[in-house]
């Protein structure tokens, strides 16, 4: 089967060294607002930094993908002493918290990796060293790579036709079963 060279993007989270100033979700809501940089909320970041300063934990976390429901089980971590959220590292965009939706219209928000900027935004604006960007390169199937874009592609023509709300209901639907 043949193969294709893919470019893996990845954040290094070092969280003890976070101090909470959010700088990384005021320039990613900033980043993405429309026009660009017209405004800053950072409710519409796609990095949150689930805090509790008494416990001096701080945890960035990157909205990943949507999904229609909850989980059924939950993990609960404790590292040196320090007892993490159930859904404390959690990516998902989930019916379960309000973490990673668009504050107005409720739609998910995920981390594009700032598309079409040479590094992501928030690393670059982190003063502490929190966030460390790598990119490797890996080899692929081509076959499952190009059936997983037209998945996407197929997704997104559907949500243009009937709007993400109607096709969500479709997928929470389809996953109640
Ligand atoms: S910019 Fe860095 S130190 Fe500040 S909240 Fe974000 S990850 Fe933490
Ligand atoms: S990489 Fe870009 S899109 Fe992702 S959280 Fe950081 S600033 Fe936001």
């Amino acid at each position: 089967m043949a193969k294709i060279k893919k470019k893996i993007k990845t954040i290094k989270v070092d969280a003890d060294k976070c101090n909470g100033c959010r700088s990384c979700e005021i320039i990613c809501s900033s980043f993405h607002a429309t026009p660009k940089y017209s405004l800053s909320n950072p409710a519409r970041s796609r990095i949150q930094v689930i805090r509790h300063p008494i416990q001096d934990i701080w945890v960035p976390v990157f909205a990943g993908e949507y999904t229609p429901a909850e989980c059924m089980g939950r993990d609960k971590y404790i590292i040196n002493g320090k007892e993490y959220d159930e859904c404390g590292f959690c990516r998902a965009v989930c019916p379960s918290r309000d973490l990673f939706k668009e504050p107005d219209s409720g739609l998910p928000l995920k981390c594009d990796m700032c598309e079409g900027e040479e590094k992501p935004l928030c690393v670059e604006w982190c003063l502490n060293d929190v966030l460390i960007f790598e990119e490797r390169e890996e080899e692929v199937d081509e076959e499952e790579e190009q059936r997983l874009e037209d998945m996407e592609i197929g997704l997104e023509a559907l949500a243009d036709k009937y709007g993400l709300d109607k096709l969500k209901e479709a997928l929470s639907r389809m996953t109640k079963d």
